[in-house]
């Protein structure tokens, strides 16, 4: 099942443990092992898709509940303010990892944080 080197993958059929912060059908969420912010989480998909553009549209309603629920936890755990919502697609736009995630970063007022721009 999947790409046999690809760590998401991986993590997805349980051949590397992570602790799951919430999963539905298609996709998961597991904190970042490199973390941005406080609670730097991934949403990710159980299937292997190198982009959001190999990733069917059918699915999208499986993902927004899956960063909505992973946000809202975090949101509460990390008394948060806010959270921003990230995916780099393609090694131009600094995707690293080449099966597709978005990254969920929890955000207090002046965190000093810079996501775009
Ligand atoms: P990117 O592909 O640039 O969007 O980022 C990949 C992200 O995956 C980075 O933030 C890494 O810290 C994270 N990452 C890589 N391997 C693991 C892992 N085994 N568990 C959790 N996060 C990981
Ligand atoms: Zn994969």
């Amino acid at each position: 099942m999947g790409n046999q080197e690809c760590i998401f993958c991986k993590i997805s059929n349980n051949e590397i443990a992570a602790e799951r912060i919430y999963e539905n059908d298609n996709f998961f969420s597991i904190s970042d092992a490199n973390p941005k912010v406080e609670g730097h989480s991934l949403v990710i998909s159980k299937r292997h898709f190198e982009t959001i553009l190999d990733m069917p549209s059918s699915l999208g309603t499986e993902l927004l509940d899956c960063i909505k629920k992973t946000a809202a936890m975090l949101v509460e755990k990390h008394n948060s303010e806010g959270f921003n919502v990230v995916s780099n697609n393609f090694e131009a736009a600094g995707q690293v990892v080449k099966h597709v995630h978005f990254h969920i970063l929890p955000r207090k007022k002046g965190d000093g944080v810079r996501v775009v721009g």
